[in-house]
């Protein structure tokens, strides 16, 4: 962990400042209230492209502007904190490293001029209809045909696939080698002839979708890495969504880097229910003090909970939030914008948010399994009867 403080000289200010100029006048006031994965703000990531700063770390030559990493943190920062929705741009960044170890030159002088202008983003493709867990477990059909590949099957709550240009896909392409051998990376690019996006519409107002990928033919550029060998092309981006792969060398993220949202998140929702508490005659309630006691500190462990760990804040969102609408009684329930609700409608919404929150980047059980074995040195836990290897 990391508690140096760092002096701002005049230059990071006056960086510090443009940023925040820069995102007030390019963003879309129109998608302010959007939820996160409806939709991306393409104007505020266009404009971001012009500057250099939509991948802020990459050379001048290639479209960046190789800020500095103090630099690309405040962007970070402001960007997270203006709540400009910019899911494509978050995931076209976790990809990336991947795109750019493993992509041929191909298809780097292809892709990457729209990826630095903010043009071409990407989404996820792991999980299929029958399992998300066990990704290696993939289904979908990779079939070579000469030059190309002819994609089948389908993919699961592949979010934002409907904004995206690129899934960044995993298919079996041996069905004869072991499990985690028979795999083959791509990306696979969502607009050609077979591929079909429907919609899926979550409890909480959000859109993530079902992807039919029909006999889709794609050129063998598209492939990343070596046939076969998809396992470890996956690794980087997995590990780096699950906690335990340093994007960050210079530590200057949040501690709590997995949950940082979700503690975000847990700030509003005790924020509301001392609202609601002072003006509602209710703040002397011992009960009421108590939750709201609890859910504070529960807070404030999270912040200070690094790694895949912190990731089960979205856990202590879960019980803040229907704890807070239990002692409201009826009215917690109602969704902003219903008469009678309550504050700004945060305590409900995170109650239907944070169950897909407990899902998504892999399930909390899931995370549970890596703290056991990665961080407390525990065995394997056993395989269920009938489980593959
Ligand atoms: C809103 C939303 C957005 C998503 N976005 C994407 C996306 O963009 N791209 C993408 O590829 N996927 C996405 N996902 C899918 C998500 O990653 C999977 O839902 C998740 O990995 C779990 O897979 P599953 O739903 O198939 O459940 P399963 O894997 O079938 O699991 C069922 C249950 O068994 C438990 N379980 C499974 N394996 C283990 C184990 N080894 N140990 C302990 N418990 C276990 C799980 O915790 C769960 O409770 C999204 C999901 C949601 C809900």
């Amino acid at each position: 962990m990391q508690f140096t403080q760092l002096a701002l000289d005049d230059e990071t200010r006056a960086f510090w400042r443009e940023v925040n100029e820069f995102i007030a006048a390019n963003r879309d006031p129109a998608l302010a209230t959007e939820p996160d994965v409806n939709a991306n703000d393409q104007r505020l990531q266009r404009a971001l492209g012009r500057r250099g700063w939509n991948i802020p770390h990459w050379p001048k030559e290639l479209g960046g502007a190789a800020l500095s990493p103090l630099q690309r943190h405040i962007l970070a920062l402001e960007l997270s904190r203006s709540g400009a929705p910019l899911v494509g741009r978050g995931l076209t960044h976790l990809i990336l490293p991947a795109v750019e170890q493993f992509g041929s030159q191909e298809l780097k002088a292809e892709i990457f001029p729209g990826v630095a202008r903010g043009d071409i983003n990407f989404c996820l493709g792991y999980t299929e209809p029958d399992g998300g867990s066990d990704m290696a477990a993939a289904r979908t059909r990779a079939i070579r045909d000469g030059d190309e590949w002819i994609i089948r099957g389908a993919k699961m709550f592949t979010t934002t696939a409907h904004l995206a240009d690129f899934s960044f896909l995993i298919a079996r392409s041996d069905t004869a080698a072991p499990k985690h051998k028979g795999l083959t990376m791509f990306l696979m690019p969502l607009k050609v002839p077979g591929v079909e996006i429907r919609p899926i519409q979550t409890i909480a107002d959000e859109r993530t979708n079902l992807v039919f990928y029909s006999d889709a033919r794609i050129s063998d550029r598209y492939r990343l890495g070596a046939e076969g060998d998809g396992w470890n092309v996956v690794s980087g981006p997995l590990g780096q969504e699950h906690g335990h792969a340093h994007g960050d060398p210079e530590r200057l993220s949040e501690i709590c880097g997995q949950g940082a949202g979700y503690v975000a998140d847990l700030r509003e929702v005790v924020a509301e229910a001392v609202d609601w508490a002072k003006c509602n005659g209710r703040a002397a309630d011992p009960q009421v003090r108590l939750r709201v006691a609890q859910a504070a500190l529960e807070m404030e462990a999270y912040r200070n909970t690094p790694g895949a760990m912190g990731r089960l804040a979205v856990e202590g969102l879960t019980r803040a939030a229907s704890d807070f609408i239990d002692l409201m009684g009826p009215a917690g329930v109602l969704a902003k914008d219903t008469e009678g609700h309550v504050g700004h409608g945060v305590i409900e919404w995170s109650h239907r948010h944070a169950v897909g929150g407990s899902t998504y980047g892999g399930t909390t059980e899931v995370f549970r399994n890596m703290v056991a074995q990665r961080i407390l040195g525990l065995p394997r836990p056993p395989k269920p009867a009938g489980a593959s290897s």
